[in-house]
């Protein structure tokens, strides 16, 4: 089967890995072909945070790229690729930037000016009726909200918009757990900077009321975590908020608290949860 390398720019960030993770998962789908995402350099903090949370493992750091048959995203020009890339073969470019390259053959070329590389691949799950993973939902969810700095950025477009809805609903950033009979909805989204959400928190408050009175829940939480900033703002509404301020031993201003050092719903947030509604 042809080995077919999948790569990400140099210093790859959430869009160069989710990018290489998600197009090389179509690939292996769709083609008879051995697509394998790698990178030249391990990845940054935020994208680290990001593999981590979806539990998914870390691509192929590769030092040559020489004699390979390869496929580029999330980048296009010579500089911001491996040393030897004139030494390998491009069969394909997938990118969101300026093109900057002169091939000496005919290639497959996706280019589009939105905000992630994401968006683009988002579009060809669509286009070819492949389902996307939970998990690679997820980071492609990561790559778009870090690329558009959460779709406020000056390069966001309605596609990202779009893409960023739909990845959001599959990767499931919303959960419910049922606590001693009590219907806890807890939802999350991970930012590089707060303001752009707290900025739509009555729209946020609005939404989730709306999910109460539909869902019958009993407490609501709305989690932004700021990945970088390892912390978080939680917004809780609902019968049983007063749970959350025994959980956390603190009061709830605005229908908020503030939770230095709280990332993780799973390992954090849930156990506290639970020991305060049993402590009841
Ligand atoms: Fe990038
Ligand atoms: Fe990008
Ligand atoms: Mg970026």
């Amino acid at each position: 089967m042809t080995e077919v390398y999948v790569l990400g720019h140099n210093h790859p960030d959430t869009d160069a890995i989710g990018s290489a993770m998600s197009l090389a998962y179509l690939l292996n789908e769709m083609y008879n072909v051995k697509a394998i995402p790698v990178i030249s350099q391990k990845p940054d903090i935020e994208t680290r945070y990001a593999l981590d949370y979806f539990e998914i493992p870390t691509p192929m750091v590769v030092r040559t790229i020489a004699n390979k048959q390869i496929i580029l995203v999330d980048h296009n020009e010579i500089a911001q690729s491996l040393a030897d890339f004139e030494n390998s073969e491009v069969l394909a470019i997938i990118d969101h930037h300026k093109l900057g390259i002169k091939t000496n053959k005919p290639i497959y070329l996706l280019s589009e000016p939105v905000g992630a590389t994401a968006t683009i691949i988002y579009f060809k799950y669509k286009e070819l009726g492949i389902s996307i993973p939970e998990k690679i939902a997820g980071l492609m969810l990561s790559a778009i909200i870090s690329d558009t700095l959460l779709l406020k950025g000056p390069t966001t477009t309605k596609k990202d918009c779009v893409a960023y809805q739909d990845l959001a609903d599959i990767s499931g950033d919303v959960k419910d757990y049922f606590i001693q009979g009590k219907h806890i909805r807890i939802a999350q989204v991970y930012v590089t900077d707060m303001a752009p959400v707290l900025e739509k928190i009555t729209d946020i408050k609005n939404e989730m009321n709306k999910h109460i009175s539909k869902n019958y829940c009993d407490l609501f939480m709305f989690v932004i975590t700021d990945i970088l900033k390892i912390n978080s703002m939680i917004v809780v509404l609902g019968d049983e908020r007063a749970v959350v301020e025994r959980a956390f031993n603190t009061k709830l201003a605005h229908d908020m608290c503030y939770q230095p050092g709280v990332v993780s719903r799973k390992k954090q947030i849930i156990p506290l949860l639970i020991k305060a509604f049993l402590a009841k």
